[in-house]
């Protein structure tokens, strides 16, 4: 997808060091972290929102949890930590990539 910022890290074409990288996924590090850990797991495939999926991308988001659970503790999130997607304008979504928040390292904010 063009002139999306994501899409440009998964293709390497905007440095950012992963964490983690399979056929499926990266995990990089968050460029303004709102935690301790603030990690960012992108799917390679673009799709913008929630409501976009479809069988494939529903495959797609469940290996990255699956991946996620399986990387907690090389993240040093074992203590645990939160999930979040933002989803549009209301829900804070900046970048139109969905994304998911993995934040931890340090006891959070109820909210
Ligand atoms: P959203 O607001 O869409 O849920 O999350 C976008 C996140 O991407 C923000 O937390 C922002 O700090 C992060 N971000 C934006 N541009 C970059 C970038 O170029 N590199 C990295 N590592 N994170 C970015
Ligand atoms: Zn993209």
């Amino acid at each position: 997808m063009e002139n999306c910022i994501f899409c440009k890290i998964v293709a390497g074409e905007i440095p950012s060091p992963r964490l983690y990288e399979d056929e499926k996924m990266i995990v990089i590090n968050d460029i303004e972290p709102k935690a301790k850990k603030h990690y960012l797991c992108i799917p390679k495939a673009h799709f913008a929102r929630l409501n976009e999926m479809d069988g494939e991308k529903a495959e797609t988001l469940k290996y990255c949890f699956e991946k996620i659970a399986e990387l907690e503790e090389t993240l040093g999130l074992s203590n645990g930590y939160r999930v979040m997607i933002n989803q549009g304008e209301d829900g804070g979504q900046t970048v139109a990539h969905l994304h998911i928040h993995l934040l931890g390292g340090e006891k959070l904010q109820d909210f």
